[in-house]
């Protein structure tokens, strides 16, 4: 059985929300001792991650310095935190697998999503992204390039697109590494936004892709079997925030799409990991699970977390 484990961007920061390094390490350690124990078990396990804390972390680290050295751009962040972020979970990884005796190599891939450069999200882009700033600062930022929206009495804000990802390019690099016996950690943050020019060529491309879309499509690509999104809470709710809130068990994909079109699942948050749920067990897959990284092992095989299944 092969799953694709895709972590979000809590599993990689403290549970306050701080990204120190040490923080970030000690959750990698959390979230891979589960993965070791899958390993164990014969389980094949193809990596993603988010990546919006750390993302956010160099923006800020863009927007110091921008007066001295230039800002770079959004896809350079996201490889960034790509590479960053695999090399912490290969370690944290390793770590968990020698303690359990297990023998398996590790492998990061910088990997590339293509997105279509006539996505809505360019002409009007809507995701906002990092930090407030007073408009003098926001000003230089301007200068730069970058789009920032007044958002009132908080200040100003960064917004980007949040285009659709179409296909995973280094799809066949992810599947070569995987079918060498390779634990692969790739298109992390959902894939570096790329897009294809009219002569061929691929370039970066300012935007941001939702890191649960991207997984879908990467389960896709590998064949999984199962995808599990580790997130934060042990299931989808319905009426959430309400005392009416009702933890979703095992649901038909159509069944989970009408409680979606009702409006039960917040359009940050929720929304997108119900969505790729539903694309992945639409396309073909056997099973989505939404749980959270305590819950992860029983999620593969026992009935724990929002468990989603075909009609
Ligand atoms: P991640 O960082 O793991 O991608 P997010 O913070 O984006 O996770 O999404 C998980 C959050 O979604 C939960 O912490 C919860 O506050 C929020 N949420 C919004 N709507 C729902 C819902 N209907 N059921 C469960 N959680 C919800
Ligand atoms: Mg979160």
């Amino acid at each position: 059985m092969r799953v694709l484990l895709a972590l979000g961007g809590n599993a990689m920061t403290n549970a306050d929300g701080r990204a120190r390094p040490e923080d970030q390490i000690a959750a990698a350690g959390v979230a891979m001792a589960a993965v070791a124990e899958l390993l164990e078990a014969d389980v094949e396990v193809v990596i993603t991650h988010g990546n919006g804390p750390q993302v956010g972390n160099l923006l800020v680290k863009n927007e110091l310095a921008a007066g001295v050295v230039p800002p770079v751009p959004l896809d350079w962040c996201g490889a960034q935190t790509q590479a960053t972020l695999g090399f912490v979970l290969m370690n944290a990884l390793e770590a968990a697998l020698t303690e359990h005796g297990v023998e398996r190599r590790t492998a990061t891939l910088v990997t590339r999503a293509l997105v279509d450069a006539d996505d809505a999200g360019f002409t009007h882009p809507t995701k906002p992204i990092g930090r407030f700033l007073p408009a003098d600062e926001a000003a230089v930022l301007v200068e730069h390039g970058e789009t920032w929206e007044d958002r009132g009495e908080k200040g100003w804000r960064r917004v980007v697109a949040s285009p659709e990802p179409v296909e995973i390019l280094d799809a066949p690099a992810v599947q070569a590494l995987v079918e060498a016996g390779f634990v692969v950690v790739a298109n992390g943050g959902g894939g570096i936004p790329t897009v294809r020019a009219a002569d061929g060529t691929l370039h970066g491309v300012e935007a941001v892709i939702d890191k649960d879309l991207g997984a879908a499509l990467l389960a896709g690509t590998v064949a999984a079997d199962v995808l599990v999104i580790g997130t934060d809470v042990p299931h989808a709710v319905l009426r959430y925030g309400t005392p009416d809130a009702e933890p979703l068990g095992t649901v038909t994909v159509s069944q989970l799409r009408a409680y979606a079109a009702e409006g039960h699942f917040a359009s940050g948050s929720m929304g997108p990991k119900v969505d790729a749920a539903c694309r992945f067990v639409e396309a073909g897959g056997s099973r989505a699970v939404i749980t959270d990284l305590g819950h992860i092992t029983h999620a593969i095989t026992g009935d724990a977390g929002t468990v989603v299944v075909p009609d």
